[in-house]
């Protein structure tokens, strides 16, 4: 497959087409940043909805930031798991899709203090009320089914200060982030307002897939065990296509809304090929779910075969690994620290300026 078909496809949705259109002309007037949680390995959800926009972006000439959140692990779980393994495993993935650490700024949360610096002031431009509206923090915290924590009530202010913190503008995301964006853009507007203009409202940028669902019907996600994982070995990827739910109507056809399944698996094949996925249930026709599903397992193997040969590659080098994260730490800590150093100005905190 080609990344560009990520992108152009996002282009269906009329905010994208201008956002796509600024960010090719300009790519040097934005910066990208994106990232994901370290609570395992990635699959084929990140890949469609973001990994592969942030590859196509990094290759247009776009400043690439991406941020391994690793203290929003523990918003929804008290266990934050073997941390150590699973950063370099998101290391070695984000390299294997394409991302290049000598243009891409890839670091751990959790390393640049900068960054955390900003929950005070933002913490004090949202109400109570706003963050509790949030229907990704109201979805996350009942599947934890545990009382709501103040990390996870928080937890979009404190994406919005990595986001504002380094200095992002476009957030290539999968559609449960967009109320996250949304917060991160009131964030901009109110500091702005209140203290003086710092920020850009960022804006998000969805793909064709901004919610691709997992073998169960249910979005792909790590926490529920239902993904088709980037390191999945093509017999593996196979068998779990194999044992996706789809319906019992042997004709196919695109119909997101009345065949969400069979329109996941469409949408798969259409991201992967470039293809509408309408125009793929045509030619599948009244092949049947066994036709739709070898098509599938088709698409994704032939995508996913060299990024899991790189990606094997990579995970026998560690110490390659651990010298992308502190060069990328370092490179974060120097953009954060510009960036707070204006916060401090414009709130009258620049105290030792000047002599
Ligand atoms: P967890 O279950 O631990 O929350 P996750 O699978 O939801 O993991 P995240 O690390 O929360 O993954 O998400 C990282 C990024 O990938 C976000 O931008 C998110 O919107 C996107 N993403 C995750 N899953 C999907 C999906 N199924 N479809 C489209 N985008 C997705
Ligand atoms: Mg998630």
């Amino acid at each position: 497959m080609t990344t560009t078909t990520v992108l152009d496809r996002s282009a269906t949705a009329p905010d994208d087409i201008s956002l796509h259109d600024r960010i090719t002309r300009h790519p040097d007037a934005f910066r990208v940043l994106s990232g994901d949680r370290p609570t395992g390995p990635l699959h084929l959800g990140h890949y469609l909805g973001t990994l592969a926009n942030r590859v196509r972006l990094q290759n247009l000439g776009v400043p690439v930031v991406v941020v391994i959140a690793d203290y929003q692990v523990i918003t929804d779980r008290s266990d934050p798991g073997p941390l150590r393994d699973r950063v370099r495993t998101l290391v070695a993935e984000y390299l294997a899709a394409g991302l290049d650490p000598d243009r891409t700024v890839i670091f751990p949360h959790s390393a640049v203090p900068a960054l955390n610096q900003l929950m005070v002031p933002f913490l004090s431009l949202v109400t109570d009320a706003e963050l509790r509206r949030n229907p990704t923090v109201k979805a996350e915290s009942l599947a934890a089914r545990r009382p709501l924590g103040g990390l996870l009530l928080t937890y979009p202010v404190h994406q919005a200060a990595d986001i504002l913190g380094v200095g992002g503008t476009v957030v290539p995301v999968g559609r449960d982030q967009l109320p996250h964006l949304e917060t991160a853009r009131l964030i901009a507007r109110r500091f702005n307002e209140r203290f003086g203009t710092v920020f850009t409202p960022p804006e998000p940028l969805l793909t064709g897939t901004p919610n691709l669902l997992g073998t169960d019907g249910a979005k792909m996600s790590k926490t529920r065990g239902n993904t088709i994982g980037l390191g999945d070995t093509a017999d593996r990827t196979a068998a779990i296509v194999r044992g996706a739910q789809t319906d019992s109507n042997r004709r196919i056809t695109f119909e997101p809304t009345s065949r969400p399944q069979v329109a996941n698996l469409l949408s798969i094949i259409g991201e992967l090929t470039g293809q509408h996925p309408s125009d793929v249930a045509a030619e599948i026709g009244d092949g049947g779910a066994a036709e739709l599903k070898r098509r599938a397992t088709e698409a994704i193997n032939d995508t996913l075969a060299p990024v899991r040969r790189r990606r094997a590659a990579l995970l026998a080098d560690p110490g390659h690994l651990t010298g992308v994260l502190v060069d990328g730490t370092a490179r974060a800590t120097a953009i954060a620290g510009d960036v707070l150093n204006r916060v401090r100005t414009a709130m009258g905190m620049d105290y030792f300026a000047g002599g």
